[in-house]
C-alpha cells in the first residue's frame, strides 16, 4: 500500500463520547479534499472508559482509521509522539479529540499550505469558548511569559492544532527528548511556518485532561526545554547577594567595632528568613533542570504500544507492528503480551 497524502493524528484519553462525531467531522473534512488517501490515526493514551473498544470498532468500519493502543497513560504529548511516529503521510495533522479544534479548518489550512509554500500551518486561538477564566488567564499569561524566556520564537496562544509537511515533522522527529513541549519543537525546527487564525469551540463533550498540577508540569517542562534562563537568574540572585554580604559584613564589623551588638533580631530573622527562601527557590529550580537531565540519561523508550488496529498503512514500522498486532489480536490474549517498545 501506498503512503496516504494525508495523515490525521489524534491522541486520546477518555473521549469515548467524542469519538464518534470526532471521526464523522474528520472524515467530512478529509473528503472534502478530493483525494481519498488519508488516514485517520486514533492513539488511545491508556483510556479508562471505553475508548479503546470504540476505536477498535471505527477502524473495523473505516479502512482509513488505524488505532494504536498504548501500554498505559503515556501523557498527552508522548501519546501525540506515538501516532507522529507511525504514521505515514505527505502531510499531516496533529487535532485534539475533543473537538475544540474545528475539522473543517483542514482544506484552509491545505490552501494556506500550496499557496505560501509553508511547511508548517500553525492555528492561533482568536478566542477560546467555554473555557474557565482561569484557564484563559494563566494560558495568556504562559505563553507571553515563555516568549520573553525562551531562546527560539514559540508563537503565541498556539496549541498543537496544526499541519505539517513530512520533512517537518521528520525534521521534529529526530528531536529526541523525553519532556516534550511539541508546539515549541515544531518551532524549533525552523522551516517556512504561517499561522492562520480561528476561534477555539468548546469542549464536544466530557472534561479538560489538563487539570492544574499537569499545566504546571507542562509549563516547567516548557520552560526548561527551551530556556536556560532560570539557571541564569539563579546565578544573578548569587551575585546580588554576594553584594549584599559585602555591605552587610562592613556593618557588621561596624557594629562589632562601636561596641552595639546586641540589639537587631529583627534584621537577624529577616535575613535569615529572605536567604533561606531565595536559596530554596534557586535549589528547586536547579532540581528542575537536575531531575530532567536525569529522566534524559536514562534513555527510555517514549512509549510502549501495545495494539494496533487497522490497515497498515504505508510506514514501514507501522507495517511491521500491525502485523504483530494482528496475532496478538488473531490469539486473543491481552495486548500486554504483544507490548514492545518502539522508541
Ligand atoms: N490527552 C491525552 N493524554 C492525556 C491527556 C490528554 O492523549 O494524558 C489528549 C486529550 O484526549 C485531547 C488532547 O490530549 O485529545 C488535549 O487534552 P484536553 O482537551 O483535555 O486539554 P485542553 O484542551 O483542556 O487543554
Ligand atoms: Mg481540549
Amino acid at each position: 500500500m501506498t503512503a496516504p497524502s494525508l495523515s490525521i493524528v489524534v491522541p486520546c484519553y477518555n473521549e469515548e463520547a467524542c469519538l464518534t462525531e470526532l471521526h464523522g467531522r474528520l472524515s467530512a473534512a478529509a473528503r472534502e479534499l478530493g483525494d481519498a488517501s488519508y488516514e485517520i490515526i486514533l492513539v488511545n493514551d491508556g483510556s479508562g472508559d471505553r475508548s479503546w473498544e470504540m476505536m477498535r470498532a471505527l477502524a473495523a468500519g473505516d479502512p482509513h482509521v488505524v488505532a494504536i493502543n498504548l501500554s498505559r497513560n503515556h501523557g498527552h504529548q508522548l501519546a501525540l509522539t506515538a501516532g507522529l511516529d507511525l504514521c505515514a503521510g505527505a502531510r499531516i495533522l496533529i487535532i485534539d479529540a475533543d473537538l475544540q479544534d474545528p475539522p473543517e479548518l483542514l482544506p484552509e489550512m491545505m490552501a494556506v499550505m500550496d499557496r505560501q509554500q509553508a511547511d508548517v500551518v500553525y492555528a492561533v486561538r482568536r478566542a477560546r469558548a467555554g473555557e474557565t477564566a482561569f484557564k484563559r488567564a494563566t494560558a495568556k499569561l504562559f505563553y507571553r511569559g515563555l516568549s520573553k524566556l525562551a531562546e527560539i520564537e514559540i508563537p503565541l496562544d498556539t496549541g498543537d492544532f496544526r499541519l505539517m509537511s513530512r520533512r517537518a515533522l521528520d525534521a521534529l522527529l529526530s528531536l529526541p527528548e523525553q519532556a516534550r513541549f511539541i508546539r515549541g519543537m515544531v518551532a524549533w525546527v525552523g522551516f517556512r511556518q504561517v499561522p492562520i487564525v480561528y476561534d477555539r469551540a468548546e469542549r464536544h463533550a466530557g472534561r479538560t485532561k489538563y487539570p492544574l498540577s499537569r499545566m504546571v508540569r507542562f509549563a516547567f517542562d516548557a520552560v526548561t526545554g527551551f530556556s536556560t534562563a532560570p539557571l541564569r537568574f539563579a546565578s544573578h540572585i548569587g551575585l546580588w547577594l554576594v553584594a549584599a554580604s559585602v555591605l552587610l559584613l562592613i556593618y557588621i564589623a561596624f557594629a562589632f567595632l562601636t561596641g552595639a551588638t546586641i540589639q537587631g533580631w529583627t534584621s537577624l530573622m529577616l535575613v535569615v528568613v529572605v536567604l533561606g527562601a531565595v536559596q530554596m527557590f534557586v535549589l528547586g529550580m536547579i532540581g528542575e533542570y537536575l531531575g530532567r537531565l536525569y529522566i534524559e540519561a536514562k534513555r527510555r523508550p517514549l512509549y510502549i504500544v501495545s495494539d494496533i488496529a487497522g490497515h497498515a498503512g504505508g510506514h514501514p514500522s507501522l507495517g511491521h507492528v500491525a502485523h504483530e498486532a494482528e496475532t496478538i489480536a488473531a490469539s486473543d490474549t491481552p495486548g500486554g503480551n504483544g507490548s514492545r517498545p518502539i522508541a
